[in-house]
Formats: structure tokens, C-alpha cells, sequence
């Protein structure tokens, strides 16, 4: 794509556009970039940092209704789920100033022999690249850079070109917190620009990419080229499976909340639920009432719980995909129709393990539920996906819960509850979902040094 420029899908209407970077732009935002690295990396302690860090998290939260109104232009999130992530954004940041000097401490070893000692001392790597998607414009750019900030690391961040103006106030945000020039730079670059200039360039030690399949696959495939760490946060389609409940209704709350957040555009979002025989019919009643209840609306609204998907092209492509999904022998339990940019909930039942819908990720409020007989069946059904993301289970035995869960191929699995993520817990996947961890004391060790210092 790489045309930087926002037009709001509620209304159609463009918005703003931006240039492209000039080759002289990056390769000059590089130099600022591995400067700012020695500057930060040797001029600063780790607790130093964090207090910029912390200053980056205070400003999210001064400028709270700014920074959401921008979203909900950009890609029509609905103004209560947008307030919510640039909360959850100033959460990251201050997680890690709190966080940042426990988790960066010199780790010692125990030696099997010898005299002396030996440590592990948490080190930069220098300049790192993040390419992030517009799904989550701020939460997903607090994930990378916040940790990586504290660390000593400098970013040169390629968002979304469909999120400029968002793209444009985080890198603000880093320069009134204080950091020092060159250490968080946006840049509206290209694709060709990020394989040719940046990812090759021997100052850029790592890539952290997330979006799509094709994005990951294209940005590592020239990073492996180069020889430069790779993160990947990809796709999927997680399950979620019932296989027992005291509260039907509650388990329906949680499944729909896990299916519609940000309009069906998560990428840990429920997709696929899997539902026991002796629960599937009321299950699927109820599902779709409660789907059905959610209708698009204007996302300025604070009523609003599902505005329109990001653009009359994801729309379109996932009409496309239903209608593939109906053609190839689906049953559409709830129709959603497109209006533009609007896609209202839509529930389909009997998907065939032959169709593309049963293997692909719909990012939209669509939902697929499916039958089966018992817990095994549940497992091979949840796990015969490309993906391994997320995951939710639902069941009032907790044997059953560790036993399932330990089954599932999945970087994470939420038990009898949806929509759980914190700053402190490790987000990621396995599988076409990616590689790698952000958040929690993961997300700062990823690009890390982790450099043995041995003394005799
Ligand atoms: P996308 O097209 O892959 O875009 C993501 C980012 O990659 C954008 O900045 C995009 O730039 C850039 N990009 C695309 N192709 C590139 C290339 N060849 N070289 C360098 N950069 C490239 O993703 P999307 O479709 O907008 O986002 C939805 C996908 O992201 C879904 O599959 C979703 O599940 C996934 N996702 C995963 C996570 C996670 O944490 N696992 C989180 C959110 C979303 P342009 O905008 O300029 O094309």
C-alpha cells in the first residue's frame, strides 16, 4: 500500500495525506537512530530511562481524548474501545518504567566448577525496525517500544500507512517526554525502502513486525538474508471452546466481547467456537441473539460497541469470503449485510473441514461455530488451524482446563474468560501465528544482549 494518508471509513471522507520518506530521509533517520544508541545506551542508566518512560506513559494519559478521536478517524474504532487503548498504551510504558530495572538486572550464575563468578548483563543490540499494523495504532507500538526504550534500544517505527496521523503523535510523545533526538523516529516508509535501505543497513540489529502472514514472510525472509532478529505477530483464528459451564449466559457474554472487540478486528480474537454437543443449540441460539444485538454504528459515539471495519476494502474483502464460505456449504445462522465500511455480525454453522473458511482468518465480525462430541474431538477441531495465537476454554472442571490447555497449540490460553490481556502477560504465538514474545518480562528480553560476563 504505503500511501501514507487517512480517510475515515464512517464517512468516507479523506482526511490527510502525508509524503513518502526520501531515501536521503531514511538513511538520515538511521545515523539519528544509532547515535541516539550510544548516546542512551552509554549515557543513561536503566532507571534514567524508565523515567522517560514513565513521562511517555503520563503523557498518553494527558492526552487521552486527542490521541483516541485520532483513531476512530483513522480506522473508525469506536471512541470507548479507543479511549481504552491509549489507557492501555500508558499502562505498557509504565509497566515497564516500574518494571524496567527489576527485569534488567545483572542475572548471576551459578558455576559448575571453577573459581571466580559469573553474570549475565541485559545489553542493547542498537537501532531496531518496527513495522506495526493499524488495528491497534497505539497498544501495538507501546508493546515494542516501551520495553525496548528502557533497554536502551532505539526504534525507527514504520506504521501503518493507513494510521499517519496516530503514527505521527506517538513519535511526538517520545520527543516531549525527553528522549533524546533519533531515538524513536516515525517514518513514512516503503516497502522497498524497509528491504533495501533499513533492514540491510549494519546499524539495524533487529525487525519486529506485526500484521499479516505475507508482511512477516516478505519483511523475514530479507531479514534472515541480512542476518538480523526477527519478531513476528501474526494472524490467527483462535478457538474457543465450551465444554461446560454453570452460566450459559455469562460464557455467551465472554464469546461475543472475545469475537466483536475492535469490530471483529483483533488478531487474538475468538473466531472459531467449538462447542460441546449437549451445549451447542443453546449456545448457538443465544450467540446469535447477542451477535445479532450489536449493530454498527457512528464509532464518535460513546454508545457505539461496533463502528465500521477500517476501510470499504477490508469490508469487501470479507464479503468476498463469506460468500466463498456460503458457495462452498455453509449455513449463515445470522446474515450481515455491508454498507460501505459497515459490516453487521454474522454467524455461520457447518463449515466443512474442506472449505477455506474452516482454515482461514476472517477479521471481522464474522464467527463460526462448530459441534463436537467430546474433549478430544474439541482439541483436534481447535488445533487443525495454520495458526496458534490465542486460545479460550471454558469448563467448570479445572482438571479438565490444565489438560485441554496443555493440549492446545497455542502461545495462549484464556480459561472461563475473554478479553483478559494485561501488561504483564506474555502476548504471542506459534505456528503461522509468529514468533517471539511482547509484554510481560518477555517483551524486554526479545532484544536483549543477554551478555555473559565471566570473572576470575
Ligand atoms: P499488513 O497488511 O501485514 O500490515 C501490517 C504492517 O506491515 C503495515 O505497516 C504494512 O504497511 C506493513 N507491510 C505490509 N507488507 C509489507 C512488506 N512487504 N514489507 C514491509 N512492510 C509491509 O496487516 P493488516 O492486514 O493491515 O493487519 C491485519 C493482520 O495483522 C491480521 O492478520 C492480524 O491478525 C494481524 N495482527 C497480528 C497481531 C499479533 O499480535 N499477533 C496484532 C494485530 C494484528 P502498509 O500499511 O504500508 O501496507
Amino acid at each position: 500500500m504505503n500511501k501514507y494518508a487517512v480517510t475515515n471509513p464512517a464517512t468516507g471522507l479523506s482526511e490527510s495525506s502525508f509524503p513518502l520518506a526520501t531515501d536521503a530521509e531514511v538513511t538520515d533517520a538511521i545515523g539519528a537512530a544509532d547515535r541516539a544508541h550510544k548516546e542512551l545506551a552509554r549515557g543513561t542508566s536503566v532507571a534514567e530511562r524508565a523515567a522517560l518512560m514513565q513521562r511517555v506513559a503520563d503523557l498518553h494519559s494527558e492526552r487521552r481524548e486527542h490521541l483516541a478521536a485520532v483513531i476512530v478517524r483513522e480506522m473508525g474504532k469506536p471512541l470507548e474501545q479507543a479511549l481504552g487503548e491509549v489507557d492501555f498504551a500508558a499502562d505498557i510504558y509504565g509497566y515497564y518504567a516500574t518494571h524496567g530495572e527489576a527485569f534488567l538486572a545483572d542475572e548471576p550464575i551459578e558455576l559448575l566448577s571453577g573459581e571466580g563468578s559469573a553474570f549475565i548483563r541485559n545489553a542493547s543490540l542498537g537501532v531496531l525496525l518496527g513495522v506495526m499494523p493499524w488495528n491497534f495504532p497505539y497498544y501495538q507500538v507501546a508493546r515494542f517500544a516501551g520495553p525496548n526504550l528502557v533497554l536502551g534500544n532505539t526504534i525507527l517505527l514504520k506504521h501503518a500507512s493507513q494510521c499517519p496521523e496516530s503514527a505521527a503523535a506517538i513519535e511526538q510523545i517520545f520527543t516531549d517526554a525527553g528522549f533524546p533526538q533519533g531515538a524513536y523516529r516515525n517514518l513514512y516508509a516503503s516497502s522497498a525502502q524497509i528491504a533495501e535501505i533499513i533492514i540491510p543497513d549494519p546499524r539495524v540489529c533487529g525487525v519486529s513486525l506485526t500484521g499479516s502472514e505475507g508482511a512477516g514472510a516478505a519483511v523475514a525472509e530479507v531479514a534472515g538474508r541480512n542476518l538480523k532478529k526477527v519478531v513476528l505477530e501474526l494472524g490467527g483464528s483462535d478457538p474457543f471452546i465450551v465444554l461446560s459451564t454453570d452460566n450459559l449466559e455469562e460464557a455467551v457474554d465472554a464469546a461475543v466481547d472475545a469475537r466483536l472487540d475492535n469490530s471483529g478486528q483483533s488478531c487474538n480474537a475468538a473466531k472459531r467456537f467449538i462447542v460441546i454437543d449437549g451445549l451447542f443449540d443453546a449456545f448457538v441460539e443465544l450467540f446469535t441473539e447477542k451477535m445479532a444485538s450489536n449493530v454498527p454504528a457512528d464509532p464518535t459515539s460513546p454508545e457505539t460497541t461496533l463502528g465500521p471495519l477500517s476501510s470499504v476494502g477490508a469490508a469487501e474483502g470479507l464479503e468476498e469470503q463469506l460468500q466463498r464460505a456460503e458457495t462452498q456449504g455453509a449455513t449463515v445462522t445470522l446474515r450481515g449485510r455491508r454498507d460501505g465500511a459497515f459490516f453487521s455480525p454474522t454467524v455461520l454453522t457447518g463449515v466443512s473441514p474442506q472449505s477455506d473458511a474452516y482454515r482461514e482468518e476472517f477479521f471481522g465480525p464474522v464467527a463460526a461455530i462448530y459441534r463436537v462430541q467430546n474433549e478430544a474431538e474439541a482439541v483436534e477441531v481447535a488445533n487443525d488451524i495454520p495458526y496458534g495465537l490465542g486460545s479460550y476454554l471454558f469448563t467448570t472442571d479445572p482438571e479438565q482446563a490444565l489438560r485441554v490447555a496443555d493440549q492446545i497449540e497455542a502461545g495462549m490460553v484464556f480459561i472461563n474468560g475473554s478479553l483478559l490481556d494485561g501488561a504483564e502477560l506474555p502476548f504471542g504465538g506459534v505456528k503461522r501465528s509468529g514468533f517471539g514474545r511482547e509484554l510481560g518480562r518477555f517483551g524486554i528480553a526479545e532484544f536483549a544482549n543477554k551478555k555473559l560476563i565471566r570473572i576470575l
